[in-house]
């Protein structure tokens, strides 16, 4: 179980090496809330971003006007951000006055959860170190249904572990993935209790036994386990992959803008240090190599849905291009599944999740793995950013995980029974 501690949340581009006590100043700080007003203020938040010296930290990046952006400003930054911003007009919140006084919260609450373990049963609400996300004890008892498939060696040569749920023969395949950035762990977390779940309703729910019965499931709840790893021990707030260019001052790339469609045309951010870099070429990071040779060599993968967090949304093709998708007729099934979707997800806990095109709803983006699966033939390809709307940001109490997950199974569950009444 991770034990939450309190070094320094910013940005490790620069490799590990801003985990030193030299950076104390820059453990604690604030994050605003600022909503540009139109392109001009965009651009000038953009520029914001790329002060290196600042040290902030995006947690949600400028997109659209009137959208919000979150970012955390080290306490030595916030005098120099906030006069830049009032200087261009730009509107802003405080957010969350002390970053650690939820990151104190957050640790009473591990602290808890680590009592609790010690009394006994498995608990989904703490959040976990690599080995236990990967479920090895789950395959174990339930070896007629679940196994573990290694698809990958990232750079760091920690090891992308799929668990496929199937009740064995060739069958169509349904395939949910989280964790492709590291600092999401709301995601890598649901994925646990997701698998527990499929595991103990198969035999005992008719519509999941069923639906395992015409089709295999994979769930991969650690995409970027590099990354995970160095946002569990020494930088919580790790987005990228770890691997490194040469030539390049900072490490790492955002997997979820390396994929060949559309790659490296608008939104593509070409600053090595940034968060959202997409590298010189497509497919370079074996995280998404990786995926994208396991869905052409299975051939059969009916649905890809993609965990992110946070933002409460529930969003489908396209990012590259501010369009609905290919035709009507598909358009319609999309939306049905969106709306069935939205309807189970938010009939649990009221929980509401804004949806439509990734392009319209937040921003435009080139390379994404939701149009990379839609584009080689996977007509459901959708992304759920998860809780919360911005509250705790990256900070999400792991309490709030559990209710998060059973939410989402509802919406996993309606996809798989579309695609079970409309096989394609
Ligand atoms: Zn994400």
């Amino acid at each position: 179980m991770v034990l939450f501690r309190l070094v320094d949340d910013t940005e490790s581009a620069h490799d590990d090496c801003n985990c030193d006590s030299d950076l104390l100043s820059i453990r604690v700080g604030q994050i605003l809330e600022i909503i540009p007003r139109n392109e001009e203020q965009i651009k000038n938040l953009v520029e914001l971003e790329a002060k290196e010296h600042l040290q902030l930290n995006f947690w949600k990046s400028p997109t659209i006007p009137g959208e919000t952006t979150h970012v955390r400003v080290p306490f030595v930054s916030i005098q120099a951000v906030k006069v830049f911003l009032e200087s261009q007009g730009i509107v802003y919140f405080i957010m969350m006055g002390s970053v650690q006084v939820l990151l104190d919260k957050k640790n009473e609450e591990m602290l808890l959860n680590q009592r609790r373990e010690w009394n006994g049963s498995f608990n989904f609400e703490a959040y976990r170190i690599l080995e236990e996300v990967e479920m090895n004890n789950l395959v174990a008892e339930h070896p007629g249904l679940g196994s573990k498939v290694n698809i990958g060696y990232p750079f760091e040569n920690q090891l992308m572990n799929v668990l496929k749920f199937s009740t064995g023969g060739d069958k169509l395949a349904i395939w949910r993935g989280a964790g492709i950035h590291a600092r999401e762990w709301v995601t890598q977390l649901s994925s646990l209790w997701t698998a527990s779940k499929i595991a103990s309703d198969y035999g005992n729910d008719p519509s999941i036994t069923l639906i395992l019965d015409i089709m295999d499931v994979f769930l991969l709840p650690v995409t970027n386990p590099d990354g995970y790893v160095l946002s569990q021990t020494k930088t919580h707030m790790y987005r990228k992959t770890r691997s490194k260019l040469s030539g390049s001052l900072c490490v790492g790339v955002d997997p979820n803008w390396n994929w060949d469609t559309g790659f490296g045309g608008p939104g593509a951010n070409n600053n090595s240090c940034s968060n959202s870099y997409h590298r010189p070429s497509a497919n370079s990071e074996v995280e998404v190599k990786s995926l994208e040779d396991f869905t052409k060599s299975h051939g059969e993968v009916k649905a890809i849905i993609t965990l992110h967090s946070y933002s409460q949304l529930f969003l489908f093709p396209w990012v590259y291009a501010c369009a609905e998708s290919h035709n009507f007729d598909e358009l319609e099934i999309k939306n049905e599944v969106a709306q069935e979707n939205a309807q189970s997800l938010t009939s649990l806990h009221g929980t509401m999740y804004k949806m439509g095109p990734v392009c319209l709803v937040i921003y435009q983006g080139s390379g994404g793995s939701i149009d990379w699966f839609n584009d080689s033939g996977i007509k459901y390809s959708f992304v759920f950013a998860l809780r919360n709307t911005g509250l705790y940001g990256f900070l999400l109490l792991a309490s709030q995980t559990l209710p998060t997950a059973k939410g989402t199974w509802l919406g996993l569950k309606t996809i798989m029974e579309h695609i079970q009444d409309h096989p394609y």
